[in-house]
């Protein structure tokens, strides 16, 4: 049976920009979660289908392009690889929150894209969700999806003795 591990992105894979509400727009301004990567890897070994799912307003304000997320999250699947693991696909909301779009978090509209896209949707008993915004949680509660909120002493473990 297929399994889906969904991350969140920032707060989860990389730290939270510095100055809250803004954003990060290159790959200088990400700082990696390291302890994210291996469990990324740890569940990729066990088997999980791992992806992220990310508001990205930005990109709907103008001031980030599709060529930029691009280069941030090709640099995020760089250290994934280096490290071991596969490279992770992003379903990204660019929408402005007035958009009022279906997949803008705390909208389910994302983890529906994932669960699509993995072939998942009629076994939603094996995801789980790591976020670190009641949005997340939100979300995932309309998705029907378990959630796991992130913590900085998150381990792989932890989230799948939950859960199994
Ligand atoms: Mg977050
Ligand atoms: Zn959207």
């Amino acid at each position: 049976m297929k399994k889906l591990l969904i991350l969140d992105r920032d707060g989860v894979i990389n730290q939270p920009p510095v100055v809250p509400h803004r954003y990060i727009l290159t790959i200088q301004d990400l700082i990696l979660n390291r302890h994210i990567v291996e469990i990324i890897i740890k569940a990729q070994s066990d088997n999980w289908l791992v992806c992220c799912v990310t508001n990205q307003q930005a990109i709907g304000k103008n001031i980030l392009t599709y060529q930029g997320i691009s280069a941030i999250h090709n640099y995020v699947n760089e250290n994934i690889v280096e490290s071991g693991g596969r490279p992770l696909h992003f379903f990204v909301c660019p929408h402005l929150q007035s958009d009022l779009c279906f997949c803008r978090k705390p909208k389910p509209g994302l983890i529906f894209q994932a669960l699509e896209a993995y072939g998942l949707n009629k076994e939603m008993d094996k995801v789980i969700f790591v976020g670190d915004q009641e949005t997340d949680k939100l979300s995932a509660e309309f998705a029907g999806v378990m959630y796991h909120p992130f913590s900085n002493s998150l381990n792989y473990s932890d989230i799948i003795r939950k859960h199994s």
